[in-house]
């Protein structure tokens, strides 16, 4: 009878699981969605309980769904969203206050303080691989002090999302590194907690669990949940993984020189790294890998696909029209238009900033501009100003890894933006690098499944069983005359932004005296 492994992904909007058989085809996919609250501006919290009732709806449902008993899973692998803080107890998994999530943004005093403990920004960078972020939870850690004394002096245990998860499921407190590694407290070169810099803080390193590779066995299904869940009692839990890393094995970016090129709303760059390499300037983020001895670096622009969204809402009515007579998808007109301008745009330039930007210019002033306008622009050129701006932003951060040593041998596209072959060639010829699609989409929840399978025992290794499980559909390869003309527009590209940065801060104050006055 064959084994399957189960994924279970704490996302933001939902839960997913799925049930993946041996040689990766999903048998049942299931995804549960529970709301996400925001008790004040710039605040987001979710109720972990809501996670746990997701997971129990999810594997009853993919259960039901294919018809498979819960005695045949052979292990089950969890990723969540990464950063959030589950505040615990000693005993039982009723948490002492909702869960503070990574896109909460209340914690911009406790990062200052943080970096200060550390002994400057360039020290914290050193010590842990990245900057303190308001998303971390390390700050939300000291927030808590700060400002919910009562609460924090109950405090005895802190978990991620996917680790109170496994709290449910097996009863035992553990994380893994690739997930440990955004909480700002780990030494991610070492692939241990940073004890030295918990004391400096202040924190008791005795609430943070036992720490593991992404594929060792960390656990079993208990009794209780094994009843909750109509699986089997003591089925392995393997470590899993942060959903970056996640969804990096589920798109087999396990070995040196593969790359993903993520274009959904956000633009990812993710790359595998053999080293634990780190941008001292913070623009990227390192991390361990799910793959143990390996870490991963990855960047994120804001508006990518975000931007040509943007083109679409406020400037393509026209396209939008014609596509609902047509019955097609209004980006494949705009896109059909874009092929018609000459590539470079004639110097017309789309600075990609809408909503200032993260990967690489830490900038919350940037804006989003047309450069280089002329009697002859057309429609077309504007279109794909926008492609290639947004393009060569991702570039920056191809160009930031290979900075670094990190080879881009091959990229692997996703997201809404790899739908597109014209995208996908561009990227190509920007990158300088072959750019693929796959023939699997699951993403993280895939992942960890592919996990379970690793810890227990299905593969010898995550790229062994990557390799048997994640094939490339499709190829686009550079055209020589193509990269270096990108090559060269991609300079003037960080020239233009270097020109602008110092406006830009005063464009924001004009944007709010401007906003201050009555209409008119
Ligand atoms: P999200 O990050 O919201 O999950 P998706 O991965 O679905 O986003 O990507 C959405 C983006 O993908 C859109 O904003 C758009 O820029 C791009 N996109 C969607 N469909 C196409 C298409 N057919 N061709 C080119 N780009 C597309």
């Amino acid at each position: 009878m064959e084994t399957y492994y189960l994924g279970i992904d704490v996302g933001t909007s939902g839960l997913k699981t799925i049930l993946m058989a041996r040689d990766g085809a999903v048998a049942a996919s299931d995804t549960q969605e529970y709301p996400i609250a925001s008790p004040r501006p710039g605040w987001s919290e979710q109720n972990p309980q809501d996670w746990w009732k997701a997971a129990v709806a999810g594997i009853a449902a993919v259960l039901t769904q294919s018809g498979i008993s819960g005695d045949r899973i052979g292990g089950i692998g969890l990723s969540g969203q990464m950063h959030g803080s589950v505040f615990l107890p000693a005993d039982g998994i009723e948490p002492l206050r909702p869960a503070i999530l990574w896109n909460d943004q209340r914690t911009a005093d406790q990062c200052a303080y943080i970096e200060k403990k550390a002994g400057g920004r360039k020290k914290l960078i050193a010590m842990v691989a990245n900057p303190a972020l308001t998303g971390f939870t390390a700050p939300k850690i000291i927030w808590l002090r700060d400002h919910e004394p009562k609460t924090y002096r109950k405090v005895a245990h802190v978990l991620l999302p996917k680790d109170f998860i496994r709290l449910c499921l097996t009863g035992v407190y553990a994380t893994e590194v690739s997930d440990a590694s955004g909480t700002l407290l780990l030494d991610v070169s070492k692939r241990k907690w940073h004890e030295k810099l918990m004391r400096k803080l202040d924190l008791n390193a005795g609430w943070f669990p036992p720490c593991h590779e992404s594929v060792e066995v960390t656990g079993r299904l208990s009794a209780v949940a094994a009843k909750a869940t109509g699986l089997a009692e003591g089925i392995p839990v393997v470590g899993g993984a942060g959903d970056q890393a996640a969804g990096a094995v589920g798109n087999g970016i396990v070995d040196r020189g593969i790359v993903s090129a993520t274009l959904g709303t956000s633009g990812v760059v993710f790359a595998y790294a053999s080293k634990p390499a780190y941008d001292p300037l913070g623009r990227v983020h390192t991390m361990c890998h799910a793959v143990p001895g390996a870490w991963c670096v990855f960047g994120c622009m804001l508006a990518a696909g975000g931007s040509l969204q943007w083109f679409r809402n406020q400037l393509g009515q026209q396209e939008v029209r014609q596509a609902a007579e047509a019955g097609v998808d209004p980006y494949t007109l705009l896109i059909d238009q874009a092929r018609q301008a000459p590539a470079g745009c004639e110097g017309l330039f789309f600075l990609p900033y809408l909503t200032g930007e993260r990967t690489p210019h830490a900038d919350p002033y940037a804006r989003g501009c047309f450069i280089g306008l002329t009697a002859r622009t057309d429609r077309a050129a504007v279109i794909r100003s926008v492609l290639e701006g947004v393009t060569f932003g991702m570039k920056d951060q191809v160009t930031i890894m290979r900075e670094m040593g990190i080879p881009v041998k091959q990229v692997r596209a996703s997201g809404g933006g790899a739908r597109s072959e014209f995208w996908r060639q561009l990227q190509a010829d920007m990158y300088d690098a072959p750019v693929v699609t796959l023939n699997v989409t699951e993403g993280a929840a895939l992942g960890v499944a592919i996990l379970a399978a690793v810890g227990t025992g299905a593969y010898k290794s995550v790229p062994a069983a990557c390799k048997a499980i994640v094939k490339s559909v499709d190829t686009s390869k550079p055209r020589r005359d193509l990269v270096r003309l990108y090559n060269d527009h991609h300079a003037m590209f960080g020239r233009l932004y270097g020109c602008l940065r110092p406006a830009f801060p005063d464009m924001a104050k004009l944007a709010w005296t401007g906003l201050k006055r009555s209409p008119s």
